[in-house]
């Protein structure tokens, strides 16, 4: 079996990100993409989303946990019939930038509860996207984590944009400040990604 690095090495170039977004033929494709890719959630976090999540100020909050009734969280050892953030640093505030508001707005008036699908399906709506946009992640085969690499993308960007570890950490959820320093680091090496970064997430 060929040996895959860490999707978070892989991170889509500009050209990318615009060619996934014209892939999507409607809101909730769009929603889809733009939560892992300028967001910056997990797939989980994603998944379970709802329009409770949007504070007044306009943030996305994610809780500490909320009462679920889908399978996944069914089936949960720990805090059976409840969602919960994968770690105690997932429930955060964070800013929602224009590039995902402008969508994600509409999208929650229309459908108050979210995506209300499974890990799989979002996986698999991912994964398609991805396919028809031509994007091709190196060292990826088989059954891999697309969403993932959306997700390491955002965090490049935002680590490009200027954040340090500890708010790259509050911002992605991490416990860990090991992780975001490799982000950081990542950046450092991405003459374009700055310019990028503010563009999307001001300056
Ligand atoms: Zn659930």
């Amino acid at each position: 079996m060929a040996k895959r690095g860490p999707s978070e090495n892989y991170v889509l170039t500009e050209a990318e990100r615009e060619a996934l977004l014209r892939t999507c033929k409607d809101i909730q494709e769009r929603v889809i993409i733009l939560l892992p890719l300028y967001l910056g959630v997990r797939v989980s976090e994603a998944i379970h989303m709802d329009s409770r999540w949007i504070g007044d100020t306009g943030n996305l909050r994610v809780p500490s946990q909320m009462v679920c009734g889908c399978s996944g969280c069914a089936e949960r050892e720990n805090n059976r019939g409840h969602w919960v953030p994968k770690t105690k640093a997932g429930a955060r505030e964070i800013g929602i930038p224009g590039i995902v508001s402008d969508d994600l707005s509409p999208f929650l008036a229309q459908y108050p509860r979210g995506l209300q699908m499974s890990r799989y399906t979002f996986y698999r709506h991912a994964k398609r996207l991805m396919k028809a946009a031509g994007i091709v992640i190196p060292g990826l085969g088989g059954d891999t984590a697309y969403p993932h690499v959306l997700r390491a993308t955002c965090a490049t960007m935002l680590a490009a944009g200027g954040m340090n570890a500890p708010q790259l950490c509050f911002h992605m959820g991490w416990g860990d400040l090991k992780v975001a320093q490799k982000y950081i680091n990542k950046a450092a090496m991405q003459a374009t990604a700055p310019a990028a970064a503010v563009k999307i997430f001001g300056g």
